[in-house]
């Protein structure tokens, strides 16, 4: 709900304006999961508005933590759906990974989000809720990790975003929103596999965050094995991502998850090259993290990872890679998730994708 959904719920519960405003902060600011919690509205009030709504409507069925402090939060949703919250703690930062679809239809060859197709979007409320269940987790005591408080959000876990974008920015409202969560829009960050359609419908919202675009390959016959639905061309979405940048004026980054021969070569960097230079953006280098029911894939070697990231910037561009978090747990996007739903029976093809390597000759 909104500020004016929720007014219109406490009015009719028969509260006040001000008890609107206290609710949300309730719930927002300080994370209540329940009504008993909102103490400083009558208990009568509390009483009316539990018979018409839920705080929740999500749980935490499993925490998965690696030894390097990142933590992966399975969450069952009201229908039985789960998705998966990243907490990941990287030095003063502490950023949280959200969901924006449960499963995922673009299915790039590499990830385990989209293996399964997609189920369905989340509601705003369930992406905001993400971050409620997160926050839960770092006030709760004995915790090693610092800092306590969420510092970056990004939406790089299940789903493509731009396919749900209604809820997502009224989601990102929501937790932008200073009177409650608080996160401000520098500090978040959407990815998307490249929609320049809804990269442009994404331009035009008032706010402005952070564009990540997951390019992989500056060729379009490559990139199309690796990302087989889009129908963009590499030029179409490095044009709407340049149009982003010159709307918003917050940097573009291109992200190229790196697939062993597949497009680490000499070549594949001098077409990212060719295709980004001159552009204000940064190149970040995401060597694959392998996948239970993916075969035919693998991880560059580091060296082979650092010689690309070199003759990018000898070309001019600017480049980070992307250190592997949570690399002894369930890594890859998606991946704790699909563990849930196939317990014991992770490595066994459960698809037509998984039984036949992708063929990249
Ligand atoms: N659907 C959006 C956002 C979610 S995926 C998108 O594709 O951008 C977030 C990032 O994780 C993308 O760059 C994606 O390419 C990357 N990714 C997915 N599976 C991965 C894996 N197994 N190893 C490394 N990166 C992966
Ligand atoms: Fe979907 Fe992104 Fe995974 Fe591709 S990489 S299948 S777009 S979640």
């Amino acid at each position: 709900m909104d500020g004016a959904a929720i007014q219109a719920l406490v009015l009719d519960a028969g509260g006040q304006a001000f008890q609107a405003r206290q609710l949300e902060h309730w719930i927002f600011r300080h994370g209540a999961a329940d009504w008993d919690a909102c103490r400083n509205l009558p208990r009568a009030l509390r009483e009316r508005l539990a018979t018409r709504a839920r705080i929740r409507d999500s749980a935490v069925v499993t925490v998965d933590t690696a030894s390097d402090g990142t933590e992966k939060l399975l969450l069952r949703l009201a229908d039985g759906e789960t998705v998966e919250t990243v907490i990941i703690p990287d030095g003063d930062r502490l950023t949280l990974c959200v969901s924006s679809q449960v499963g995922c239809p673009v299915a790039c060859v590499f990830c385990a989000s989209g293996l399964d197709g997609v189920r369905r979007n989340l509601r705003s409320g369930e992406i905001v809720e993400q971050v409620l269940h997160a926050r839960d987790r770092l006030a709760a005591a004995g915790r090693g990790i610092a800092p306590a408080r969420l510092t970056n959000l990004v939406v790089m876990g299940l789903g493509e975003p731009m396919l749900n974008l209604d809820a997502l920015v009224a989601a990102l409202d929501r937790i932008r929103d200073e009177e409650g969560i608080g996160l401000g829009a520098r500090r978040i960050t959407v990815s998307t596999s490249g929609l320049p359609d809804r990269m442009r419908r994404f331009a035009s919202t008032p706010h402005s965050y952070n564009l990540a675009v997951s390019l992989h390959a500056a060729d379009d016959a490559l990139r199309r094995r690796l990302v087989p639905t889009a129908r963009a061309t590499v030029a179409e979405i490095v044009a709407a991502a340049q149009d982003y940048f010159a709307q918003k004026s917050r940097e573009v980054t291109f992200e190229v998850v790196l697939l062993d021969g597949v497009n680490d070569r000499p070549r594949d960097a001098a077409a990212l090259i060719a295709v980004l230079r001159g552009f204000p953006c940064t190149v970040n280098l995401i060597p694959w993290n392998p996948v239970d029911r993916i075969a035919g894939l693998r991880r560059p070697s580091e060296s082979r990872v650092d010689e690309f990231a070199e003759q990018l910037r000898r070309g001019g561009l600017n480049v980070t890679v992307r250190r592997q978090r949570g690399a002894d747990r369930s890594a890859a996007c998606g991946q704790l998730r699909l563990r849930q739903l196939a317990p014991g029976d992770a490595s066994a093809p459960q698809d037509s994708r998984s039984q036949r390597p992708p063929d990249f000759g």
